[in-house]
């Protein structure tokens, strides 16, 4: 096995494209479920309808699906021969090529001097997460996740008072219902909730945010956690705030809910919000 920085880097300009301009199929057919649900030239019909219409003319085209191209999030499998710095060497070279080739809008601000890097790499940009695999093979996960839907991502700290959310599967009910409710009218309903129970601050970001990894209606293994994520779906449409928060019967597309060991001390609920945008893409690359 040898390691080709040119063969790399072309297949992870292939899968930055593929995620920029692609929906999943899962996705795709979701929004396609939640129009046939909606009500005949209601708000929502129409609002389905023009993301469906733009799903169809970014892929046919090679065309961005939303001008906002997200923080690119690599979530990466590789033979422990092959070193990382080689890889990620590769992965930044293919964003900066994506970037030029206008499939990446320039999406990157230092975030000291204000100014826009240009090619969408700096420090912390892209966010890379490493697994150890077998050899030969790279296996290699991209998500892009636009700033108006990570605005809206919560964290909560239970127990929380305001909402009567004590430390348990209840609780997190609660936390869940209460983000949809404080994100309505932003971050681009119909949304999908990755939720972590548990972890650190930091990691139960990093947990909420692997969980949108899942296709639409792949249960948690947990059955407790998957009858969780049908209720909270279930409910979460009953609050009526429907697409782009124009009303109706769809808010969210689904819930995936996963967990992490935590201190005695704390528990909290990490909610990364997705909007209808869900970009995420997974490439195997065969090492020569
Ligand atoms: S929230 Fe999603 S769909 Fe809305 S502007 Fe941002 S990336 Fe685009």
């Amino acid at each position: 096995m040898s390691f080709s920085q040119n063969h790399v880097q072309k297949a992870f300009l292939e899968l930055i494209v593929k995620a920029s301009t692609n929906l999943p199929e899962d996705v795709e057919q979701a929004l396609q479920a939640a129009l046939a649900k909606a009500d005949q030239d209601s708000p929502e019909a129409k609002a389905l309808e023009t993301l469906l219409a733009n799903v169809a003319l970014a892929r046919s085209n090679w065309r961005p699906l939303c001008q906002d191209t997200g923080m690119l999030l690599f979530d990466i499998t590789s033979p422990p021969e092959i070193s990382r710095a080689e890889i990620q060497a590769a992965a930044e070279a293919a964003v900066a090529g994506a970037t030029e080739l206008g499939v990446l809008r320039q999406n990157c601000v230092n975030s000291l001097t204000g100014k826009n890097t240009g090619n969408n790499l700096g420090y912390g940009c892209p966010i890379f997460h490493w697994q150890e695999g077998g050899p030969g093979v790279i296996e290699a996960s991209l998500m892009l996740k636009g700033g108006g839907s990570e605005n809206v991502s919560a964290q909560y700290s239970l127990p929380d008072a305001r909402l009567s959310a004590g430390r348990d599967l209840d609780g997190v009910r609660a936390c869940v219902l209460d983000a949809v409710w404080q994100a309505q009218g932003r971050g681009c309903a119909p949304g999908i909730l990755g939720v972590a129970i548990g972890g650190d601050r930091a990691t139960g970001y990093e947990e909420s945010k692997r969980q949108l990894f899942r296709r639409i209606g792949q249960r948690s293994p947990h059955p407790e956690l998957a009858q969780l994520e049908e209720r909270l779906v279930v409910e979460a449409n009953q609050l009526g705030i429907g697409p782009m928060g124009f009303g109706g019967k769809t808010t969210v597309l689904d819930v995936l809910i996963g967990w992490r060991c935590r201190l005695p001390a704390s528990y909290f609920v990490s909610i990364s919000y997705m909007c209808w945008c869900c970009r995420r893409q997974t490439m195997t690359i065969a090492l020569p």
